[in-house]
């Protein structure tokens, strides 16, 4: 599978070439030119790394990070026009993981891509090392689902699902409350805490990758049950 990869840049030529040198590495490339979209692309889009444009239209980019580094673990590289430190700083003070200044050339940029993936695959191979130590194993089983609490790694039959922190979060939520009806709103506060930013729409996107991930057919759950005007309820 190769890594997905969103690029959030509104300068055209800039897109091209930085899409073209990425495709030609063997990414899957999504570029978006504003802000707002960005938001939503890397809602559906769930990438491996975001390449982000700090001056973009509609939100900017220290602005986005802010906001997606509540939601998900995904590695940030900023791309700055401006040589000011404050931005730097900023970016890295919200949660980015690196910055590269304008103009910068491809193969930099390459090299910061391939090194963020990279620290990214070994920081999850460090947290599956971790969670092999011997400790008693807390689970939770409905039938072929089993979460294991104590290796946060959740099973369908055996196999692994890989899922995202606020995915795992979100379906232990779920298990810890099984055939209650959860408001969106109770779901938002409990899993995403008081102070997040978004709305409710972001529980339906996190449910929606769930079930893709959990639920024999996603289109006709039978685990993660859309309640009518309400909100949801996990039957097991
Ligand atoms: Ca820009």
């Amino acid at each position: 599978m190769p890594e997905k990869i969103l690029v959030v840049e509104d300068e055209p030529t800039l897109q091209e070439t930085i899409a073209y040198n990425l495709k030609k590495q063997g990414y899957k490339v999504t570029v978006v030119g504003d802000g707002h979209a960005a938001l939503g692309a890397a809602r559906s889009l769930d990438p491996d790394l975001l390449l982000l444009d700090i001056m973009l239209p509609g939100l900017d980019g220290l602005e986005i990070t802010r906001i997606l580094r509540r939601e998900m673990n995904v590695p940030i590289i900023m791309l700055t026009a401006r040589d000011e430190e404050i931005d730097r700083v900023l970016g890295l003070e919200m949660g980015a993981d690196d910055y590269l200044t304008k103009p910068f050339s491809m193969r930099e940029l390459m090299a910061r891509v391939k090194a963020q993936l990279r620290r990214s695959r070994l920081h999850q191979e460090e947290l599956d090392h971790y969670a092999e130590k011997d400790t008693p194993q807390e689970t939770l089983s409905f039938g072929k689902l089993v979460i294991n609490s104590t290796r946060h790694e959740v099973t369908l039959g055996g196999d692994v699902v890989s899922l995202k922190p606020k995915e795992y979060e979100l379906l232990l939520f779920f298990a810890e409350h099984r055939g209650q009806m959860l408001t969106r709103e109770f779901i938002l506060e409990r899993v995403w805490g008081w102070d997040y930013v978004g709305d409710s729409r972001t529980v339906d996107v996190h449910i929606r990758w769930l079930r893709k991930k959990i639920e024999a057919d996603p289109s006709n759950p039978e685990r993660i049950i859309t309640v009518r005007g309400g909100g949801y309820r996990f039957e097991g």
